[in-house]
C-alpha cells in the first residue's frame, strides 16, 4: 500500500512563523493546477502499481482551491493509480475557506477528512501568529464541517507560545476537548531563521519560550488527552481509538509515496526525490513535460537513521527483529548499553522485539534519536 501527496504552494497570507513553501501570490494558480495534473501523468509509475490507499491535500493552503480544480486532480489520481475502493482523502483547511457550500462540494468529491489549522482559540495568539481567521471562524467550521459530514476532522494546535501562560495552554486544551475531534496535532512553536519570527528573534524582539516550559506544556497536553481518551501514538499526534492518519502513519511506517506539485517529496522504497521548492520553475519544468525533482538514493545509514528517527517517535517503536532483516543493523549489539541505561532510568520500554517510548522518554526523544544516529 502507498500514498500520494499534492502539495499545493498558494496561502492568502504568511503566518509569520510558517517555513513551508508556499507563495502568497495566486499569479500561477492555473498553470500550477495544470502542472500538477502532468506531473501526476508522468510519474504514474513511481509506486509500481502499488494500490494506493491515501490521497493528502496539503501545503500551503489547499482549501485555496475550487472544488472543480481539485475534482480535475483527483479524475486524474484515480485514471493514472491504482485506487483501493475507500481511500482516505484528507486535505488541510483555513478556518475561514471553509463555507457550507464548499464543505458540501468537497463531500461529494469523496473527501473523508479534513484537517484544520486552528492553532489557538486565544484572539491574541491568532494576531501575534499573523493567521487568517479568528476565534468564531475556527469554532463555526468545525460545526459547518460536522453538519456537512465529516466526521472525520484533525485540527491543530501550536503550544509554547511566546507570551502564552501555562493557564491559556490548559484553557486551549479544554476548549479543544469540548470540541472532540477524533485527532489532534500538536506542535510546539519554532522559531525558523526564514520567517518573521526568525527575523524578530535575530532583533531580540521574539523570545522563545524555555524548555521547561515547553516540556510543562507537553506534559499537560499529554494528561488532557488522555483523560479525554485520546491515543498518544507519535509524539505530536493523538487521536480517539482507530483514527490515526493513515497518510501520516504511512511515513512514520516507512510506506512508498508519491508527493507532486513544488517544494513536495517523493520516497520509492529505495530512493527519495526532491521537487524544485520554486513555484514558476515548477511550472516552467512542466510545462515542457519535464519533471522537476532530484532525487538522491538512501545510503545505509540514511535508512537507519531515517527509521530511528520516524519510528522511535510512534506508538509502534523500533522493531528490532526488522532492523537486523531489512537494514541489516543489530542496535542491542550497537547500543545495548545506551538502551539499557534508559530503561533503568524508566524511559524505555523494552520486550525481545521492541522498543518504544515511555512518557519520560517522549520528554527526551529527539536527544535519544541524536544519540543513536548513525554518521
Ligand atoms: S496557512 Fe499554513 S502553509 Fe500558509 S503560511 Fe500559514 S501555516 Fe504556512
Amino acid at each position: 500500500m502507498a500514498g500520494i501527496y499534492i502539495h499545493i504552494p498558494f496561502c492568502r497570507q504568511a503566518c509569520y512563523y510558517c517555513d513551508f513553501h508556499f507563495s502568497t501570490s495566486g499569479r500561477l494558480r492555473t498553470e500550477m493546477i495544470t502542472s500538477i495534473i502532468a506531473e501526476t501523468a508522468l510519474r504514474a509509475h513511481y509506486l509500481s502499481n502499488e494500490p494506493i490507499e491515501t490521497i493528502y491535500f496539503g501545503g500551503g493552503t489547499p482549501s485555496l482551491l475550487t472544488a472543480n480544480e481539485i475534482q480535475r486532480i483527483l479524475d486524474t489520481i484515480q485514471a493514472k493509480f491504482n485506487i483501493v475502493s475507500s481511500p482516505e482523502i484528507t486535505l488541510e483547511a483555513n478556518p475561514d475557506d471553509l463555507h457550507k457550500t464548499y464543505l458540501q462540494d468537497l463531500k461529494k468529491l469523496g473527501v473523508n477528512r479534513l484537517s484544520i489549522g486552528i492553532q489557538s482559540f486565544f484572539e491574541k495568539d491568532l494576531k501575534l501568529l499573523h493567521r487568517i481567521h479568528d476565534r468564531d471562524q475556527a469554532l463555526n467550521c468545525v460545526k459547518d464541517a460536522r453538519d456537512a459530514g465529516f466526521d472525520n476532522l484533525n485540527l491543530d494546535l501550536i503550544y509554547a507560545m511566546p507570551h502564552g501562560t501555562d493557564a491559556e495552554w490548559a484553557e486551549n486544551l479544554r476548549q479543544m476537548m469540548q470540541l472532540a475531534p477524533t485527532h489532534l496535532s500538536a506542535y510546539a512553536l519554532t522559531i525558523e531563521e526564514s520567517t518573521v519570527f526568525g527575523r524578530w528573534y535575530q532583533k531580540g524582539k521574539l523570545r522563545p519560550v524555555d524548555e521547561d516550559k515547553a516540556a510543562d506544556q507537553l506534559e499537560m497536553l499529554m494528561d488532557v488527552t488522555a483523560q479525554h481518551g485520546y491515543e498518544h501514538y507519535e509524539i505530536s499526534n493523538f487521536c480517539q481509538p482507530g483514527y490515526e492518519s493513515k497518510h501520516n502513519s504511512s511515513y512514520w511506517l516507512q510506506k512508498k509515496y508519491l508527493g507532486l506539485g513544488p517544494g513536495a517529496h517523493s520516497y520509492n522504497g529505495t530512493e527519495r526525490h526532491f521537487n524544485v521548492s520554486n513555484n514558476p520553475k515548477y511550472v516552467k519544468q512542466l510545462s515542457a513535460d519535464l519533471l522537476a525533482c532530484e532525487g538522491e538514493k538512501l545510503t545505509d545509514n540514511d535508512r537507519i537513521n531515517e527509521y530511528l528517527m520516524t519510528r522511535l517517535r510512534t506508538k509502534w517503536g523500533i522493531d528490532l527483529r526488522r532492523m537486523g532483516k531489512d537494514l541489516h543493523f543489530d542496535l542491542m549489539k550497537n547500543y545495548g548499553d545506551y538502551i539499557n541505561h534508559l530503561q533503568l532510568q524508566g524511559h524505555l520500554f523494552i520486550n525481545e522485539e521492541n522498543i518504544t517510548l515511555t512518557r519520560s522518554g517522549k520528554m527526551i526523544a529527539d536527544e535519544i534519536t541524536e544519540h543513536l544516529f548513525q554518521m
